[in-house]
């Protein structure tokens, strides 16, 4: 039977809302010209008060809402997602649920209510009050705000902005399907709290946390919502330090409390999402409750080979249009999918997208700069939202009746394999021909020997990690030239002149590598996206990173090579203006894949290695220019490791394999150094030795080192510079603190391996705290080494 809301071949149960046809599971919420950044910017600086940030807010959700429905989802049906945030979905949970750490309790109000400034309190922290912990979501460069739970957490129901938004929508016309991390999700993500007692885990209170889901469903019920949707990502990994059969068994008790528990006229019919993997044996857990409906990752999941007991009740939303990716789909394949979806006896099958549609920009359409026929081959959030209606009315009322889109799509997919640069021959035929010797330098202890001689540093060298403060002068200057009221010339200048007075700076605090500042870079990525064949930027394709925070990625489409040198000049010219070594500075391989839109239609290694190749000409083009010490960034190494671990081993051959196939190249006296700037190694700590740099630079300020003692004991015998100060914040580090840091890190490892610098790159900081906190690192550093 086919029903215009959905392709439905069981018999539904009357008293069920039908899940809409087609839908996505969010949408980006900072606006095309990211006007919730600005809003929330202005009412943190005091420019605006609250009742206008909420104006501005209401603005775009409605704005959202109306693009939505004049994109084509309906405006009746809960197909249009309530999927706002004011900084982050994780936050809003914990706010919802009144699970705010204790040193905030202040800003809550009798019930434990936030309000917008108390709200974004506990996300940035004030005074010595730290704000919540932020991580990486899931394998994305989208970070969440990490609550901290204890047996001490009072749930209660504690907002009812999610009611309050649904009741918006509703009055101007459109009926929302509110979004909101599910309860097991939820606890899978929290830490520990302070108080917890050691061992104590988040997911112990899931009993006390279900009764106020329960009561947030009743609300939305009572407010007349048909759907909500609760998002259980953390189903799909095996990476958090919880048994595989207590999480499904919190799954069960979660999904009877809300949902056969809850009956039916009290609670709205539940989605549960699952996107960025494959449910596996989660899969059946699921299905064997009483929610109504299930979305699953077919981009990085499969559909179940078989039958799944349970589903017979059940929509299936299929999630085939890829949400954390850029590329148009092959449609006509799409809904083959989905119609073998249709062989699982599901009681019907919809259309999804795999992910929110947050991790992608917001309009292909709006790219002036693109070059049309790439523009041709991309999807944004608008344009994935049409591709879903039309698989959605494909589904419903067969091929014929969207034969035209589904040729259009084809056509692109089609255009985009035979462009010219997608398959760049001479590219591939250096990766084909790359042999084992490519990715090896020679034994650790020559090298050594030949870098001590040609460097001559002292003990402990002192250095940083590349960037200097960007000032206000240089990004003008920047903006300047982009804008044409600067001339290359000019603009070029100004930075050598930045250049100067950073080498000076670093001469006169007596750091002993000296770095060149980077003040030509806009962006780690993005600077070398804009030299290497093989990417394209865009100029409106924001995508949310943190709170206010935004990136633009870059666009990988086709096979990458370098078509000039790319820092070589600046390097140089740094260098000859000091007898000291400057350090020269490359973005690696992976770093440059995950923060940029990677393609979906070769191997992610085989991108790696061609990155990794261009990377080693560049440094066998410094190498040749007299530079001594070369530095490769790989702060995302951790970024994609793999949500399952069976896959995680394939993913650090390749990504490993393609740092050291970059910097293999280089003699023994050539240093090698990397830069990894997250605390969490564990997973990891066996591919830091791998990487087979000299020497790697870790965040471990304020961790207090915590990282030496794992390492070493993993038998890490190279160079290492554990991060002496926390560059996140403006606090400036006595030299005291530094000390005691650097006697810690003396202690673990061998002090003719320990280097010092700060934790990250100085970009954000100003010189105010820059200076004096370099003048503390470098005066340590001589106290410890008279010590030693
Ligand atoms: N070299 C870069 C810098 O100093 C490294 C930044 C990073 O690790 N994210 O800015
Ligand atoms: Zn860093």
């Amino acid at each position: 039977m086919t029903t215009p809301q959905g392709h439905s071949s069981a018999q539904h149960d009357a008293t069920l809302p039908t899940f809409p046809a087609g839908t996505i599971l969010g949408y980006p919420r900072i606006g095309p010209r990211r006007e919730l950044k600005r809003a929330v910017e202005s009412f943190w600086a005091g420019r605006i008060d609250e009742a206008e940030l909420e104006t501005t807010a209401a603005t775009l959700r409605a704005a959202t809402r109306d693009r939505l429905v004049a994109l084509g989802l309906r405006a009746d049906d809960a197909s249009v997602p309530g999927s706002f945030s004011f900084y982050d979905q994780v936050l809003d949970a914990a706010v919802t649920v009144g699970a705010v750490p204790a040193r905030f309790a202040s800003l809550q109000d009798d019930d434990g209510t936030l309000d917008l400034a108390g709200y974004f309190t506990v996300a940035r922290g004030a005074g010595d009050d730290a704000p919540l912990e932020m991580t990486k979501w899931l394998d994305t460069n989208y970070h969440y705000l990490v609550p901290e739970i204890g047996p001490e957490t009072a749930f209660r129901l504690a907002s009812d902005r999610i009611v309050r938004e649904f009741v918006e929508a509703q009055a101007a016309g459109v009926t929302t399907r509110p979004v909101i991390v599910g309860p097991v999700t939820f606890l899978l993500l929290s830490k520990p709290s302070d108080v917890a007692p050691t061992g104590f885990q988040p997911l112990a209170r899931l009993a006390d946390l279900l009764p106020v889901y329960a009561e947030l469903l009743r609300s939305l019920a009572a407010a007349g919502a048909p759907w909500v949707q609760l998002d259980e990502p953390g189903l799909v990994t095996d990476t958090i330090d919880v048994p595989l059969d207590e999480v499904h068994a919190a799954l069960t008790e979660a999904y009877r409390a809300l949902a056969t528990e809850l009956p039916r006229g009290e609670r709205p019919a539940i989605l549960v999402g699952a996107p960025f993997g494959d449910l596996q044996d989660a899969l059946p857990v699921l299905a064997a409750t009483d929610v109504e409906a299930i979305a699953i990752d077919l981009v990085k999941g499969s559909a179940p080979t078989g039958p799944v007991a349970g589903l017979e009740t059940k929509t299936l939303v299929g999630g085939v249009i890829d949400g954390h990716n850029i590329w148009r789909a092959d449609l006509s394949a799409k809904l083959e999918i989905l119609e073998q979806l249709e062989g699982l006896g599901a009681a019907a099958v919809a259309v999804g997208t795999s992910t929110s549609l947050q991790h992608v920009p917001h309009d292909a359409d709006d790219e002036p700069d693109l070059d049309p026929l790439l523009r041709s081959w991309l999807a944004f959030a608008d344009q994935k939202v049409v591709e879903v209606v039309t698989l959605a009315q494909g589904l419903a009322e067969g091929r014929e009746s969207v034969h035209a889109a589904l040729l259009d799509a084809s056509d692109a997919v089609a255009s985009r394999a035979q462009a010219a640069g997608v398959v760049d021959t001479a590219v591939r035929a250096r990766t084909a021909a790359l042999k084992d010797a490519d990715f090896h330098r020679g034994s650790v202890e020559d090298r050594r020997t030949a870098q001590t001689a040609r460097l001559g540093l002292p003990l402990l060298p002192t250095t940083t990690i590349g960037s200097f403060p960007q000032t206000v002068e240089i990004r003008k200057a920047r903006a300047a030239h982009a804008k044409g009221d600067l001339s290359l010339e000019a603009y070029e200048d100004e930075m050598r002149a930045e250049i100067g007075r950073v080498v000076d700076l670093q001469e006169e605090i007596g750091i002993d590598v000296l770095v060149h500042g980077e003040a030509e870079r806009n962006d780690m990525v993005q600077y070398f996206a804009e030299l290497l064949d093989g990417f394209a930027v865009t100029r409106n394709g924001w995508v949310q990173s943190y709170g206010s925070r935004c990136t633009r990625p870059s666009i990988l489409w086709g096979d990458v090579s370098r078509p000039a040198p790319m820092t070589v000049r600046w390097t140089q010219y740094t260098q000859s203006l000091t007898a000291k070594p400057v350090k020269g500075m490359l973005t690696g391989p992976v770093t440059i894949m995950a923060w940029s839109f990677v393609r979906d239609d070769i191997p992610l290694g085989e991108t790696a290695n061609q990155i990794g190749l261009a990377l080693r000409d560049e440094i066998a083009d410094l190498e040749a220019a007299g530079i001594a010490i070369i530095q490769v960034d790989e702060p995302a190494l951790r970024e994609l490791l793999p949500l399952r671990r069976a896959d995680q081993q394939a993913y650090l051959d390749w990504s490993v394999g393609s740092f050291t196939l970059a910097t293999a190249g280089v003699r023994p006296d050539t240093q090698i150094h990397t830069h990894l700037c997250y605390s969490e190694f564990g997973e990891v700590i066996g591919a830091i030795d791998a990487l087979d740099a000299d020497v790697t630079s870790i965040e471990a300020a304020r961790s207090r080192m915590e990282i030496l003692p794992e390492l070493s004991a993993s038998g890490f015998a190279r160079g290492v510079g554990p991060g002496v100060y926390d560059i996140h914040s403006p606090r400036v580090p006595s030299q005291e603190e530094v000390t005691d840091l650097l006697e810690l890190a003396v202690k673990s490892v061998d002090p003719a391996l320990v280097w010092v610098n700060p934790d990250c790159g100085l970009k954000t900081r100003g010189y105010a705290e820059t200076t004096p906190s370099l003048q503390h690192l470098v005066a340590a550093a001589r106290t410890v080494r008279e010590q030693l």
